[in-house]
């Protein structure tokens, strides 16, 4: 029998509005948090950069976004698709196969019209606090406390499923010896936007990942000189093809008297450090008593990245894996959330939900694979396949080859030539 619960959502970007509309589809009740003034999270471009470029300071007015003015989607748009609603099939002002930001925005708001999604959302409305409690009748349920306009409200609901999004809080290196002694400028790429303020400079950039790519690129054409820093134990200290002003080196060695030493040897004078390292998890509004621990970019323990064994269904979080077709993942994530909190769908018992967790963290450590990367899944079907069964449905034969194709792609091609290869059979268009 259908069980209708009053569910609470935290945020509307793509992984509130997708949990949303399945929560709606399964008749929940359900009312959508978000502090900002419009939907979209992350694909709503913000120009604003907080005061504290690093994004350490805890006093800073937080920005939510980290996209830069230029961003184009670093996946075409047919892996940012729903299964019943595809980007693919759309095109607003941008027709390009991976495009800027504010096509995906615009796709977004399109599907929370279709669904009717925005009535649901309660915009300019933060969430201070989530809190475990459990009733009279012994049954848990969750105290939303919300904010809108200086004024707070306190909420009771049956259920509350977590979209706040992973890329707001910076993520910091911690093993350069002497950072803490530089004294010239450092940011982070949560904090980077347009390259003017990079004209003429010498740039260290820190990472290798496709905001590491990206940013050093365009600083290149205005920057003096790049310096790109990867910890990666296969990269040798080259020239790039593309800029001459650009180098790749290994992994910073040392800081001292204001000096960059990389691993290779090479050492330099430059005059901004700018980290482009990932985000940690933060969760500031949610009190579990311990139920529920960050340690180094792991939450759990959550059973298939999504449900707390203690406090599962009423306790959920979507979005949580990295390095993956996120859009689909989303969608998939929130339709067992639904079902399951409406009694279509059952979870193994709490033990065995631990039990699952325990050996997927055992497997993480016999491959060697570190803590911080416990939610980094990675381009592969299987995932979403075991998701989608869970609710009875089969991944579309269509859309796996696809998927499988562009991880084809990925590895034949590297990161350089995995869109063209890609676009090769599925259509025309550039990123
Ligand atoms: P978000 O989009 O971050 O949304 C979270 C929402 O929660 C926000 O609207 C926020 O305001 C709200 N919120 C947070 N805290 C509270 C609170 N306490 N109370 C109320 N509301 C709250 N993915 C791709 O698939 N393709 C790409 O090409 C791609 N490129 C990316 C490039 C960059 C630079 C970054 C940072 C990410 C990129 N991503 C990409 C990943 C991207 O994060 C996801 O596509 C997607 O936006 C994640 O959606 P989300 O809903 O989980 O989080």
């Amino acid at each position: 029998m259908a069980n209708s619960l009053k569910v609470a959502v935290i945020g509307a970007g793509v992984a509130g509005l997708t949990a949303a509309r399945e929560l709606q589809t399964e008749s929940h009740q359900v009312v959508v948090f978000e502090k900002s003034h419009r939907l979209g999270g992350t694909w709503a471009y913000d120009p604003r950069t907080e005061s504290d470029p690093l994004g350490t300071d805890p006093n800073r007015d937080v920005v939510h976004g980290s996209l830069y003015n230029s961003l184009a989607t670093n996946l075409p748009r047919h892996l940012m698709s729903f299964t019943d609603f595809k980007f693919d099939e759309k095109v607003y002002d941008d027709p390009r196969m991976c495009p800027g930001h504010g096509e995906v925005l615009k796709f977004l708001e399109d599907f929370a019209d279709r669904f009717k999604l925005t009535e649901l959302i309660r915009l300019n409305t933060v969430v201070r606090r989530v809190e475990v409690v459990v009733v009279d009748s012994g049954v848990t349920k969750f105290v939303v406390e919300s904010e809108t306009s200086g004024v707070s409200s306190v909420e009771m609901f049956d259920a509350v499923v977590v979209c706040n999004g992973h890329n707001t809080q910076p993520r910091l290196p911690t093993d350069i010896p002497g950072i803490e002694t530089w004294s010239k400028k450092q940011m982070h790429s949560h904090n980077y936007r347009e390259p003017g303020s990079f004209r003429d400079q010498i740039v260290v950039v820190i990472g290798s990942g496709p905001s590491a790519t990206d940013i050093s690129r365009e600083i290149a054409t205005v920057a003096k000189e790049v310096h790109v820093s990867s910890r990666s134990p296969h990269v040798k200290v080259a020239k790039s093809n593309e800029f001459n002003n650009m180098w790749q080196h290994s992994k910073i060695n040392c800081i001292k008297d204001d000096t960059v030493i990389f691993e290779d040897g090479f050492s330099l004078d430059a005059d901004i450090i700018c980290h482009c390292t990932g985000y940690q998890l933060h969760f500031p509004f949610l009190k579990t008593n311990g139920i529920i621990s960050i340690q180094d970019k792991r939450i759990g323990p959550l059973y298939k990245h999504v449900f707390p064994p203690q406090l599962a269904p009423n306790l959920s979080f979507v979005g949580i894996p990295e390095e993956s077709f996120t859009f689909p993942i989303i969608e998939c994530q929130s339709r067992w959330i639904a079902q399951t909190l409406s009694h279509k769908v059952f979870l193994p018992s709490e033990n065995e939900m631990l039990l699952d967790i325990e050996r997927y963290y055992e497997e993480l450590n016999e491959k060697g694979v570190p803590e911080h990367r416990t939610h980094y899944i990675g381009f592969q079907t299987s995932y979403i396949d075991w998701m989608f069964d869970q609710t009875g449905m089969a991944l579309e034969k269509s859309l796996k080859d696809m998927f499988e194709y562009f991880n084809h792609c990925l590895v034949s091609a590297g990161v350089d030539g995995y869109v063209e290869a890609f676009s090769r059979k599925y259509g025309s268009g550039s990123c």
